[in-house]
């Protein structure tokens, strides 16, 4: 009898987007007058900057020619992309990282799943609250966990955001070896500093746990104090893996690109206490389970870092970053704590009640959708998060019509 994967049943069925999706319906139906505005779900909403367009329709115009054909590709990756991405996301801010220990894969949503498979099953994981929910989720289907109660699984330790910690969590208390982390962080749009980040590598050198360090909103940090990677602290070569992604930072949502890092020195152990390279893990797990990412997306992702691409994303991320700004000040200036949006798309706003009770008399009064933080851990209760991706014209009708609603 071929019997399930039971470990799926534990999983708690995400009622977050569908149930969102329904009230924004039922809304429409009855005010079908006013166009919902929807600073919900974290996608983005401009065109491909002109550089990849163009690198983009290159290479399909080879891939049109005999001997431009490009049948599979490394499944690492082609070189022209891991160097560009090397040089220009890591060593140019002096972290030493080399073209052959990235990645390239087709979303940091597959790796940041994927990577726990190359971990022993009982490695004890640590997770924040709130969190997006891909990495809780999969640690479920592998087994890593027991039941669902209240919330929250048995055998998960759970890293607190509130706002006391101003949503970056505390060194856990109990020993873990797998640690989830995410700055700028979805949902919260908080930011980590290198003296704070340093106090993660530094536990998880003294532990001998791995980071695994989620870091696909990296490009809307403006502050220059901040770091961008987990490899300028100091040991982290030793200690963590990164996530970067394209889809946000160039609206590769659709197109599909990012890419994973993991450092040659980044050693995990057997049982009996031996050093085995994570490295050679990943990538015998990934030339097994993937084929690569398509020639012309490679191409259209290397051009990111030309020097019209770079301009082109800078614009671009200047364009949602307008919109954050006005959301953060318009919620601020109503009376309502707000943290994020300042380096992240996102803006995470204390509203004082119930965050479902919130989104109703937003979307009922105001027709604006945001997401409710309770649907990312139970730490997210009394929070929404506001995402700037939309155009200038639709914050403004929001931000409108929200002080008349919040004023009224
Ligand atoms: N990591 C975080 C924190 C995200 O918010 C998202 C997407 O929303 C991803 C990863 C997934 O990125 P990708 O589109 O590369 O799969």
């Amino acid at each position: 009898m071929i019997r399930i994967n039971e470990n799926y049943l534990k999983l708690q069925a995400s009622y977050l987007f569908a149930d969102i999706a329904r009230r924004v319906a039922a809304h429409q139906k009855a005010q079908p007058d006013r166009p919902v505005i929807r600073l919900g779900i974290g996608d983005v909403t401009r065109a491909l900057p002109e550089a990849c367009i163009t690198a983009f329709h290159q290479a399909i115009d080879e891939m049109a020619t005999d001997a431009g054909f490009r049948g599979y590709g490394p499944e690492q990756g082609y070189g022209f992309l891991r160097e560009a991405i090397a040089q220009n996301d890591f060593r140019s801010r002096g972290a030493h990282i080399h073209a052959d220990e990235i990645f390239v894969s087709d979303g940091a949503k597959c790796d940041t799943g994927n990577i726990q498979e190359i971990f022993d099953s009982a490695s004890r994981i640590a997770i924040p609250d709130p969190v997006y929910p891909v990495y809780l989720d999969t640690n479920v289907m592998a087994g890593r966990t027991g039941k669902c109660r209240n919330g929250r699984y048995d055998g998960i330790t759970y890293l607190d955001g509130n706002a006391q910690n101003g949503f970056i969590p505390e060194l856990p208390e109990v020993p873990v070896d797998l640690i989830y982390l995410c700055f700028p962080n979805n949902p919260t749009g908080a930011t980590i500093t290198a003296q704070q980040l340093k106090v993660w590598v530094d536990y998880a050198a003294a532990n001998r746990s791995i980071i695994l360090y989620d870091a696909a909103y990296e490009a809307f940090i403006r502050d220059d104090g901040l770091p961008h990677s987990i490899y300028e602290i100091e040991g982290a070569r030793q200690v963590a893996i990164e996530f970067r992604s394209f889809s946000k930072t160039a609206g590769f949502t659709g197109t599909r690109c990012a890419y994973t890092v993991v450092p040659k020195s980044l050693m995990a152990f057997t049982a009996s206490g031996e050093p085995h390279s994570v490295h050679s893990l990943w990538s015998r797990r990934h030339s097994t389970k993937f084929n690569g990412v398509s020639y012309p997306v490679q191409r259209a992702a290397q051009a990111v870092y030309s020097d019209a691409g770079k301009r082109q994303v800078a614009d671009l991320i200047d364009y949602y970053m307008t919109n954050a700004d006005r959301i953060r000040r318009a919620l601020q200036a109503l009376g309502y704590p707000c943290i994020g949006g300042e380096n992240s798309p996102y803006i995470w706003v204390s509203t004082g009640k119930d965050s479902w009770a919130f989104f109703d008399m937003l979307l009922q009064k105001a027709g604006v959708v945001c997401t409710p933080g309770a649907g990312f851990g139970t730490c997210g209760e009394g929070y929404i998060r506001i995402s700037a991706f939309n155009s200038h014209e639709n914050v403004a009708t929001a931000m409108d019509r929200i002080r008349q609603a919040l004023e009224s």
